[in-house]
């Protein structure tokens, strides 16, 4: 099960899709990243290692 999470990503970035992208990660890659706020679980595959389990 992922969750859906709001990161940080390219801040110099005017879109805020791109400053803070909204990503489907799983518990292990949600580490390697900034996360700002946490939201719904999702069966969607992590964004990251594609996890779908
Ligand atoms: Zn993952």
């Amino acid at each position: 099960m992922r969750k859906f999470y709001t990161t940080e990503g390219n801040t110099a970035s005017k879109k805020r899709k791109e400053a803070y992208p909204i990503l489907a990660l799983c518990e292990k890659c949600v580490t390697q990243y900034i996360v700002i706020n946490e939201g719904e679980r999702t069966y969607d595959e992590c964004a990251k290692c594609g996890a779908d389990d």
